[in-house]
């Protein structure tokens, strides 16, 4: 029921009824349109902000999704690390040392990627934090994959040459040394027989008389035949591959040429009092990929566990040597 509207009239003191013409309606209507038309509008803008649409929904949820399987690939990624730690722990201090491979270090091992930022296409991500992290633990994880898969290729292609191997590793004495009492010096500083000072030896020194016999410890190819009158007299060097290589100096006479090949055991010359040297004797090296090493770590061949303990002994003594 629409209500009737009145005016006062002043003049007649009196309400006048106000008639309501065509002029009222239209403006009611437009009123009527424009206020339907801005409310339209703000509820098409302000929907998104009060309300998700069910793609919106969906998306939010796929998004949840996605981040909690990042999380998960993280954890998975800690236990991939500790494998492979272990794995590298065992090629590094076993497989590695049994072969006398180089040893691989953590700087390479452990290496990321410098240089150039490989990530930057993900900065733009709203969880680019997590994505980037990921990312580069999984390159990491690639890459020392790579450098493990190569450890082992070279340590397969070691194996396979064992036996040749053991044959060419330095591993007895080079003199006969029945009840070790030809062990006369060993490594490290001791008394120089001519200066007279502490000196550092750098290898063995076993005393025989002269023309005793002088064997290879290890297959291998003569290296090297020389004579000097003083240092290491009539000297033979022995190259046995794998790194390893042998020298006997102080020879009284040679019984090989450089190129030969010999076998563990092979007489290759005899032993003398030449160069500096105070009395018949043999001083022997073991040099391993060019550096000296203490040769009593190559003798396990000819050697009990009871006699390794007595010629460490005797070879500790800081005595004098005969060098
Ligand atoms: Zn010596």
């Amino acid at each position: 029921m629409s209500k009737v509207k009145y005016r006062y009239n002043p003049e007649t003191l009196s309400y006048d009824k106000i008639e309501k013409d065509y002029k009222y309606y239209t403006s009611q209507a437009l009123i009527y349109f424009l206020f339907s038309g801005i409310l339209l509008v703000i509820s098409y803008f302000s929907y998104p902000y009060l309300f998700e649409s069910p793609k919106e929904k969906r998306q939010a949820r796929e998004i949840n999704e996605l981040l909690s399987q990042y999380e998960v690939m993280n954890k998975n990624l800690d236990q991939l690390d500790k494998v492979l730690n272990d794995i590298q722990q065992r090629d590094e201090n076993i497989y590695r040392v049994i072969f006398a491979a180089d040893s691989i270090p953590n700087s390479i091992r452990r290496a990321g990627f410098g240089g150039v930022n490989r990530y930057k296409y993900l900065e733009s991500m709203d969880n680019a934090a997590l994505v980037i992290k990921t990312a580069k633990r999984l390159d990491v994880a690639m890459k020392q994959l790579y450098v493990q898969s190569t450890s082992f290729d070279e340590i397969i292609s070691l194996a396979k040459r064992k036996d040749e191997m053991l044959r060419c590793t330095p591993s007895i004495m080079p003199i006969s040394n029945k009840d070790l009492k030809r062990t006369a010096s060993g490594w490290g500083y001791r008394i120089h027989p001519i200066y007279k000072t502490r000196r550092f030896h750098w290898g063995m020194d076993f005393t025989a008389s002269t023309g005793t016999d002088i064997y290879a410890t290890g297959d291998g190819v003569i290296k090297k035949v020389t004579t000097q009158l003083s240092g290491y007299g009539k000297r033979v060097e022995i190259d046995h591959g794998f790194g390893y290589t042998t020298l006997y100096a102080h020879m009284s006479k040679f019984n090989v040429k450089v190129g030969q090949k010999v076998r563990r055991g092979d007489v290759i010359g005899f032993v003398g009092n030449t160069g500096s040297s105070t009395g018949p004797h043999v001083h022997y090296e073991v040099h391993v990929k060019g550096k000296k090493v203490n040769p009593q770590h190559y003798y396990f061949n000819d050697l009990s566990a009871e006699e390794y303990d007595e010629m460490i002994q005797i070879a500790s003594n800081s005595n004098q040597t005969f060098d």
